[in-house]
């Protein structure tokens, strides 16, 4: 699969993206940047989205992408948890404050068709296997595992913070993409909103070797500029301690898994 990372920034900026992972050009995961990193030709090709979590950095272009399809007629199947859906509605997409998209414009062909995800139930996405693994960040988080038609196998995390290693062992992906939002001087604020700096990222890297045997290629998100620099240095230690290939994502990095 063709895996083109939107956002790898804890940022919104004209060159700095928030956390939006696309895949083969039509399925997305989060929609921090979905509106703002693609052309709208690109967004009319994306049929369905997977939301990891309410947090306004991994939804907030829902409201710009779900205008454009509504402009063309189209519609997106959005995956995500119930509460996750509710929360969504009634601030994001409140008709107090924009159009409910999952409601209208038109009530007999809404733009965004709800699917539900439970943790670890396995769902069909398009072409894909999903597998949605819950981890532990400030509000209820869901990771998800996607396997192509020919067994690749890549798992994005979501936001997640210290311990998290015992959760990714449910997968067993090529490729690991997850977050790495601060650096270690700030490993506090890191643990206290479920997030992970690169001291965390090589405890929780250990655990996952000690349950599957091995690391996968991993690349960082949700990086956070101000602490960009250090993060870097820091993350090639991890590297070499573990012998690991980890890279720091870039916004329209492509790789294929
Ligand atoms: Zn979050
Ligand atoms: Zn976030």
């Amino acid at each position: 699969m063709e895996v083109r990372i939107l956002g790898a920034h804890q940022s919104d900026a004209i060159d700095q993206h928030f956390t939006t992972i696309v895949v083969d050009a039509t399925l997305a995961i989060d929609a921090g940047s979905i509106s703002s990193a693609l052309t709208r030709e690109e967004q009319l090709r994306v049929r369905d989205i997977l939301l990891t979590h309410q947090h306004w950095d991994h939804v907030k272009d829902l409201a710009g992408f779900g205008f454009n399809l509504m402009g063309a007629g189209a519609t997106a199947a959005i995956y995500c948890t119930d509460q996750v859906q509710q929360v969504i509605r009634t601030t994001l997409l409140n008709s107090q404050y924009w159009i409910d998209f999952f409601a209208g414009p038109n009530p007999n062909h809404p733009v965004f068709v709800p699917r539900r995800v439970e943790p670890g139930i396995e769902i069909a996405v398009g072409a894909y296997r999903v597998v949605p693994i819950p981890v532990n960040h400030s509000v209820p988080t869901l990771g998800y595992q996607l396997t192509d038609p020919s067994g690749h196998k890549l798992y994005y995390t979501g936001d997640n913070g210290p311990g998290c290693g015992e959760f990714w062992s449910a997968a067993q992906p090529d490729v690991l993409i997850t977050e790495c939002t601060f650096s270690n001087v700030e490993a506090d604020v890191a643990a206290q909103h479920g997030h992970l700096c690169p001291i965390f990222l090589q405890e929780s890297l250990e655990v996952y070797r000690a349950r599957q045997g091995y690391i996968p290629r991993v690349i960082l998100v949700h990086v956070n500029p101000l602490h960009e620099e250090r993060i870097q240095l820091e993350v090639d230690e991890v590297a070499r301690r573990l012998h690991a290939a980890i890279e720091i994502g870039r916004e329209n990095m492509l790789l294929t898994v």
